[in-house]
């Protein structure tokens, strides 16, 4: 169900999302997941119909969605295939903030492309070291130095980049000058076509199987008319115009594993079996299934009313998007394990997907602003530090 009243666009972009799911998603899903191999079929089965551009404005040739319908799209999409969904919300998380304040020059050069869908971009972001690209805590990223042509990347090595060596575009987060503070990041719009890159071992994930989140090691110049925005200034950005679509759409990708499992299993559970009983028969499934359903909505509830204020402008600070975020990935925990007991050994031989979508579920608690991390700045939010 979408409790939270639709507009007539917003119901049209979630309809054709649907379609698109079905149609282009489904049929792949299980391939996808079985053989770990990147979903580029059904991303380009989204092109035609402009979801490449689905935030890009209007006016850029792009779909111009709202936050609200940008959930409604991932949603739609993750509960077919949550490896193409995920894929699909690094690139619409990639293209946020230079479709928002683009210059001209990257007006021309790359958000009409991305609305015409002719980039597909991710986010390069997050980097650990160590042999087992260990936890660093308080990490701070890798510094470029300034050159006569532009940033000189020198082997610089981003992890778990969604999309990787597959992507034309990537949006990278790093210092400019190595004595630069970690605070003062600069944001690089980078071109696969001319810089040298290497992505690093095989991705063979629990969950999100055909993402291909290997790190990646870029080697080359970036041309100073590809950063976004001012230098030094990238977190300024990323709170204030990246953070309601990196928030949003993680929530919207998790809820759509959690009502994709969800609706799967409503149609298996009525299913009567050759004895003439059905599991929902069950007291204990009857009862499940209602609990399920009230958590799905609640998850869901939060995430478009966040969506929809973020979209009235009355969001000041990411605290809704965070507790969307983590409602919503933990639903996806939640609804999936649960599925796992209640469709028994066939779950867990895999003769149903529920064990796909409970894989997948998994990285929700771990990716983006992992959960312990997002509930950390939660905390932050609620309980702020009274400066001395
Ligand atoms: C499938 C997948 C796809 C991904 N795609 C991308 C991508 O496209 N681009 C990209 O940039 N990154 C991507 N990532 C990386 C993702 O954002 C990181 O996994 C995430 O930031 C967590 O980092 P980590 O895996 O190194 O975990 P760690 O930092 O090792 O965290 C593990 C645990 O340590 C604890 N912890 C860590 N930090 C804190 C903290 N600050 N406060 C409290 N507890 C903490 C938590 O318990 C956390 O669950 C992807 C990851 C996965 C799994």
């Amino acid at each position: 169900m979408t409790y939270y009243p639709l507009t007539k666009e917003q119901r049209s972009l979630k309809d054709l999302a649907a379609q698109l799911a079905m149609a282009e998603l489904a049929p792949r899903a299980a391939e996808t997941d079985k053989s770990g191999v990147f979903p580029r079929a059904s991303l380009n089965g989204l092109k035609e119909s402009g979801l490449w551009g689905l935030r890009v404005s209007k006016e850029h040739g792009g779909l111009g969605a709202d936050l609200l319908s940008t959930c409604l799209v991932v949603e739609e999409l993750a509960k077919k295939c949550a490896s193409t969904a995920m894929c699909y919300k690094m690139h619409v998380e990639a293209a946020e903030l230079i479709s928002r304040m683009p210059s001209d020059y990257q007006v021309e050069k790359f958000v009409k492309k991305i609305a015409a869908g002719e980039i597909l971009c991710t986010v390069a972001g997050g980097e650990t070291s160590g042999k087992g690209d260990n936890w660093v805590p308080g990490m701070v990223l890798s510094s470029v130095e300034k050159g006569e042509e532009g940033y000189i990347l020198d082997h610089l090595r981003k992890s778990y980049v969604t999309s990787a060596g597959q992507a034309s575009h990537y949006f990278m987060l790093c210092r400019v000058g190595a004595e630069t503070k970690g605070h003062k990041l600069s944001a690089l719009f980078i071109e696969a076509d001319n810089i040298e890159w290497e992505t690093l071992g095989d991705w063979n994930g629990l969950g999100m199987r055909g993402n291909n989140s290997v790190p990646i090691r870029f080697n080359g110049v970036v041309p100073e008319k590809n950063r976004i925005g001012d230098e030094g200034e990238a977190l300024k950005y990323l709170g204030a115009v990246m953070m309601p679509v990196v928030a949003l759409t993680y929530g919207a990708a998790y809820l759509g594993v959690a009502s994709g499992a969800y609706e799967l299993a409503m149609e298996e559970a009525s299913k009567v079996y050759p004895s003439g009983a059905k599991r929902l028969d069950n007291p204990i499934n009857q009862r499940r299934m209602a609990e399920l359903s009230a958590k799905i909505e609640a998850a869901r509830a939060l995430l478009h009313v966040a969506a929809a204020a973020g979209d009235a402008g009355q969001v000041t600070a990411p605290l809704p998007y965070l507790q969307a975020k983590v409602s919503c990935s933990e639903v996806a925990v939640l609804v999936t394990q649960e599925l796992m007991t209640m469709f028994g050994g066939t779950a867990f031989a895999g003769r149903l997907p529920f064990e796909r979508y409970f894989r997948d579920a998994r990285a929700g608690m771990i990716m983006g602003l992992a959960n312990d991390d997002a509930y950390q700045t939660i905390y932050g939010m609620l309980f702020p530090e009274k400066k001395k």
